[in-house]
């Protein structure tokens, strides 16, 4: 299905993919998949979808359907999975190309900028959210775009949100805050309550041992990122207790139909700034410097 591209949201797994921490992409690639856009074309075989319509292309762009994880409904974890951004051509473009299979329809109600940031940030805020259990105490270390949408899942559902973000910026804290963070202060602090569950969104693997200080026993520790600097030794006492540490890979098909249909009831409202395609690549230097509040969007 071709489509004509109208917003691409900027995600760190792009700068994974840039630094070549992820090793295997496509090359040349166009980077992007948090793709928001109109199809301007179908080829055969593609059914439910009709020119002009508004649709989403997230991280996963095929699966084999026939290993052992796709015909067990984890098709996130498929051995051949290919990903938009990183195996097949993504959004940072004016034209895009994706199976239809894999793409989403979208919701009414929020624009095509606002709603970018959902289809990685939010769908991936989304898997780790659930993998994290139900506790009412749910800690996010690395406050931006994933973080900012999980909050307002996070309160909606009846949760207080304990921020930690990296020492010192306060801006990110106010903006946590801001989200309805019960709590916010840097990730070398203990929180004033021990938490019943953690999400890591940033990629520091340090992080991990200081989530688990400050959860409770039979809690878990979600890592949402794709890539994580080396996680310290730490003694295991801080494991004791049943406590978990767990990562979160890909999405799957159901996951996106779930939190795209869930979003709109929050109501999820997404922060966004645009930068015009031309200046992707300032867009990834903001982004590496942590100088964004909430997610980057890049408009051709
Ligand atoms: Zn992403
Ligand atoms: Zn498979």
């Amino acid at each position: 299905m071709l489509l004509r591209v109208s917003a691409c949201g900027v995600c760190r797994t792009d700068l994974h993919v840039l630094d070549g921490e992820l090793t295997e992409p496509k090359l040349p690639l166009v980077l992007g998949h948090e793709i928001v856009g109109r199809v301007a074309g179908t080829g055969p075989g593609v059914t439910g979808f009709a020119e002009g319509q508004r649709i989403g292309v997230p991280w996963l762009g095929w699966t084999c359907g026939a290993c052992r994880f796709c015909v067990t409904g984890r098709e996130n974890l498929c051995d051949d999975a290919r990903f938009t951004g990183y195996h097949l051509d993504g959004g940072y473009a004016e034209y895009a190309v994706a199976d239809a299979r894999y793409c989403f329809r979208i919701p009414d109600g929020l624009g095509d900028v606002e709603v970018a940031p959902l289809l990685c940030a939010g769908l991936i805020g989304y898997r780790s959210l659930m993998l994290a259990g139900d506790g009412e105490r749910l800690g996010i270390y690395g406050f931006g775009a994933a973080a900012h949408i999980v909050a307002q899942v996070a309160r909606y559902q009846g949760r207080q949100v304990y921020a930690f973000t990296r020492p010192g910026d306060e801006q990110a804290q106010r903006f946590a805050r801001a989200l309805g963070a019960v709590w916010a202060g840097s990730s070398h602090e203990a929180p004033p309550e021990p938490l019943d569950a953690a999400i890591i969104f940033a990629p520091a693997g340090a992080l991990v041992p200081a989530a688990l200080r400050a959860t409770v026993k039979g809690g878990v520790v979600v890592c949402g990122g794709i890539h994580m600097s080396d996680i310290p030794a730490f003694p295991y006492s801080i494991l004791w207790g049943e406590r978990g540490v767990r990562s979160v890979a890909n999405l799957t098909r159901r996951d996106g139909e779930e939190f795209l249909a869930l979003a709109p009831r929050v109501p999820v409202r997404t922060e966004t700034e645009t930068q015009p395609l031309v200046e992707a690549n300032t867009a990834l230097t903001r982004l590496r410097a942590g100088d964004v509040r909430g997610a980057l969007v890049l408009v051709p």
